[in-house]
């Protein structure tokens, strides 16, 4: 199928309107700060350029960072989300043009059964490539691929002056690095050229190995690391004593077609369905907690030891995406999701402690997720060489005494927050995790000194001149 062809491509139209605009109350995906903001929708690039009348605007994609990323209280948002064309495609190289409002999901479905897929694949496929951007994201081979930057040629950006400008590894080479984890601060991302990568299919073959302790956790990471380009492992947080650290690595490569069993082989490029499941409401804040995490961590392993030789990238990539609103799970009080990487030197010693510091607090850690990242990249990007853990916490008085206490010992061990994911951070702490935050504040200098591009995060953390 060609893309081009598709109804929704060469939508590019020159009228210049102004686009509607609502009062909404708005959250990220982790429920748990909410504020009002007047939304803007624009439908083409060009009335992109109206919503700067505003003056203090940010621009939000499918709302999946965890906290006050694409908020703006009491100011404006403009959603990027009907700009989702595509608009160029080159199939010889896997070159694609589109919108920056258009999801993974949008490109896989499109590419997949054709033979190309995204190069960077995150926790879920509901995320724009302007968000994409932002917040510079990374997936289970980010110790191989590196993060989002890596797969983007150029883009271009509305500036705050009302500058539409293209920005490369070439050109406007600082504006193009700091916006890889710039959290949509330095302008609205308007369409991107990037490279996908050519698959015989959309299988995986995949192993999983039950993990003992720390120890064991380290050592199978590294003896594995350079068979499988993929890697990702579940820890029981709540495991204490001799079990610390203990649960399930599980390691991956893309399936060759000459590898798949006779039946899959049938429909190699097989693309994933639209999921039916969802959570309507918001359950009770009190279902999750350390006894029932217990059961459901019992849960969680026996389903990870007991995986399939070869799965679908739907399940490999994104099974959280297979219940919409999943995030309603954590009650209405909401949660976070709280995501350090810590160097790999004295990475087992400073892991113990942690570990040990969140099993004995008496919040309530889920799904906890562990990885060993590559080298860092842009200014603002969060991976660096080390060891990355991500951990759901129900939003409860005892975590937000916690959080700080957490947040010091990440620090001492060299490490620190993701940003796309945080939502608790104070400015002072922030600074101390990103020492190179002056250097990202003097490209806003250059490119936005009115601090027309403004959210929460940017107030919370000082992310303005
Ligand atoms: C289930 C789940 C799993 C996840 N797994 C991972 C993971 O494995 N790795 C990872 O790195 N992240 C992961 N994430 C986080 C997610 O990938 C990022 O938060 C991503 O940025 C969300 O994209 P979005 O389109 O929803 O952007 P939003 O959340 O709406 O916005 C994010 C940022 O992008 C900016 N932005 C959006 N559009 C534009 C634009 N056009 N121009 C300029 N700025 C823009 C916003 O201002 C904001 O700062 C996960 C999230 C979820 C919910």
């Amino acid at each position: 199928m060609n893309p081009l062809t598709q109804p929704k491509t060469f939508i590019r139209h020159q009228r210049i309107v102004t686009p509607p605009k609502n009062q909404e109350r708005l959250s990220g995906w982790g429920n748990y700060l909410v504020g009002e903001s007047t939304v803007i929708t624009p439908r083409y690039e060009e009335d992109v350029l109206n919503t700067l009348k505003e003056r203090n605007v940010v621009a939000r994609g499918l709302g999946r960072s965890y906290g006050d990323q694409a908020m703006n209280d009491e100011h404006s948002v403009i959603d990027c989300t009907q700009l989702n064309h595509f608009l160029s495609w080159d199939p010889e190289n896997g070159v694609l043009e589109c919108q920056a409002g258009v999801s993974l999901e949008e490109i896989i479905s499109v590419f997949a059964p054709q033979g190309w897929f995204p190069m960077i694949c995150p926790g879920t496929k509901f995320v724009t490539m302007g968000g994409a951007i932002a917040n510079d994201i990374h997936g289970k081979a980010h110790h191989i691929d590196g993060s989002f930057v890596n797969c983007v040629i150029s883009f271009t950006i509305l500036l705050a002056d009302g500058r539409i400008v293209m920005a490369s590894r070439e050109e406007n080479a600082d504006l193009f690095q700091a916006n890889f984890g710039g959290l949509g601060l330095l302008g609205v991302i308007l369409t991107v050229t990037m490279q996908l990568r050519r698959i015989e299919t959309t299988y995986f073959s995949q192993r999983s190995i039950v993990i003992r302790n720390l120890d064991h956790m380290l050592e199978t990471l590294d003896r594995y690391d350079h068979e499988y380009n993929y890697s990702v492992a579940w820890i029981d947080a709540l495991a204490g004593g001799a079990k610390l650290g203990s649960g399930v690595i599980t390691f991956g490569n893309a399936a060759k077609l000459s590898e798949l069993p006779e039946r899959l082989k049938a429909n190699p490029l097989k693309l994933h369905r639209p999921s039916k499941l969802s959570l309507p409401v918001f359950l009770p804040s009190f279902a999750l907690n350390n006894l029932s995490v217990r059961v459901l961590n019992g849960v969680i392993a026996r389903v990870l030891n007991s995986p399939a030789p070869f799965v679908h990238y739907e399940k490999f990539f994104f099974p959280l995406d297979s219940i919409n609103n999943w995030n309603k799970g954590y009650g209405k009080r909401g949660f976070i999701q709280y995501q350090f990487v810590i160097p790999e030197e004295g990475g087992k010693k400073n892991l113990t402690e942690i570990l040990q510091l969140i099993a004995g607090s008496g919040c309530t850690p889920f799904l906890n997720v562990f990885k060993k990242m590559g080298e860092g990249q842009g200014i603002l990007s969060f991976p660096f060489s080390g060891y990355t853990l991500a951990i759901d916490f129900p939003i409860s008085k005892r975590l937000l005494s916690f959080t700080p206490r957490l947040d010091e010992k990440v620090l001492e061990a060299g490490g620190r927050l993701y940003l796309g994911k945080d939502a608790l951070l104070d400015e002072k702490m922030f600074k101390a995790m990103y020492p190179r935050y002056g250097e990202w504040l003097a490209v806003k200098q250059q490119f936005d000194p009115e601090n027309v591009f403004s959210s929460n995060i940017s107030r919370r953390l000082g992310l303005e001149v």
